[in-house]
């Protein structure tokens, strides 16, 4: 146990109302995260009153269920907001989180900026629903769980450690996954949800695979305009999965998706194996872990720009390093 789990488990005894928040486009571990916690807090203390209050979501990960109908702008005022995995106040799906009579921030990104009256950042967590599972370890003689909080969060551990490959992981991670495992979650359907494609999902990666570039020192890119989400019938969220379909050519140490957003400006999707991305990412409006961030062009001018950057990045990466594939 740390200082920062006891200082949040004390906050949130001290409270009636607790509202629970994410960032936004929320991947499985924002979702796994909040869920999870709303799910043990709910357990622990039913008679507290306990929210999740986000204004977008996921088709991908709605197996997760739905989160809470909004509540009016008063019910803040006398509540805890809890803001987890998310590392900059911009971020924050809710922007009503800030009327909250105090704040929490519990993240595992590298901490760029300061939000909130208290926080607990540990940027070598392989995920923030690691640390959820770390906290309920810490108070379980406190603290109760079942198979739908296990569910939650070993879901988020899941995903954002790349099923467990990224180097983040590490003996207590996979300690923690097997507390969550205890539980019992149906792993099975878990699996079948992260994996099934829909078959027009499919045909787009095979056009991906076909239409991804490589630049002179091994960056490979991919430009999705919304014309090609329109042929392929793909949501923001499908088109942008296309990053992970170029993750595993040989060489290509970082590759990089841009998904041209409906109002034109651009997402850029940035991964990387051995190289750290997310000094490029923060030059463009952007940040997020050493290995995979993201960033926003305005422009496609902007967008070659960031790619001659990261070509430049993995030449020197490369030419002071050996050993990597
Ligand atoms: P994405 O490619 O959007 O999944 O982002 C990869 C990682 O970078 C995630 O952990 C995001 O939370 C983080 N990230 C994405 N965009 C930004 C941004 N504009 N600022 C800070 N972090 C970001």
């Amino acid at each position: 146990m740390n200082e920062h789990m006891q200082i949040i488990l004390n906050k949130i005894k001290e409270y009636k109302k607790i509202i629970i928040f994410r960032h936004f486009r929320p991947d499985g571990d924002a979702i796994g995260s909040t869920k999870g916690l709303a799910a043990i807090l709910r357990l622990t203390y039913p008679e507290k009153e306990i929210y999740l209050q986000n204004s977008d979501f996921s088709d991908y990960l709605a197996f997760l269920g739905k989160e809470d109908p909004p509540l009016a702008d008063e019910e803040y005022q006398d509540a805890l907001g809890i803001v987890l995995d998310t590392a900059t106040h911009d971020r924050i799906s809710n922007k009503k989180y800030s009327k909250c009579k105090e704040i929490i921030k519990l993240d595992h990104h590298i901490p760029v900026e300061s939000y909130g009256d208290y926080e607990w950042v540990e940027e070598n967590r392989s995920s923030t629903c690691e640390m959820i599972a770390a906290f309920y370890e810490a108070f379980k003689d406190e603290l109760k769980i079942d198979k739908e909080a296990a569910t939650y969060i070993y879901t988020g551990m899941v995903t954002d450690s790349g099923r467990f490959r990224f180097r983040e992981v590490s003996g207590e991670t996979m300690r923690l996954a097997g507390l969550m495992l205890d539980q019992k979650p149906d792993v099975d359907t878990i699996y079948a949800h992260l994996y099934l494609k829909e078959f027009h999902e499919l045909k787009f990666e095979a056009y991906v695979h076909k239409k991804m570039k490589i630049s002179q020192n091994g960056v490979a890119s991919l430009f999705v305009t919304k014309g090609m989400k329109k042929k392929f019938g793909l949501s923001n969220e499908a088109a942008s999965a296309s990053v992970s379909y170029m993750d595993s050519i040989k060489n290509a140490l970082i590759w990089i998706a841009f998904i041209q957003n409906d109002d034109g400006s651009i997402r850029v999707r940035l991964r990387s194996r051995f190289v750290t991305v997310s000094e490029l990412a923060e030059k463009y409006h952007g940040g997020g872990h050493a290995c995979a961030s993201g960033a926003t062009v305005y422009s496609k001018a902007e967008a070659k720009a960031l790619l001659n950057d990261a070509d430049a990045l993995l030449k020197e990466y490369k030419e002071k390093n050996e050993g990597w594939l």
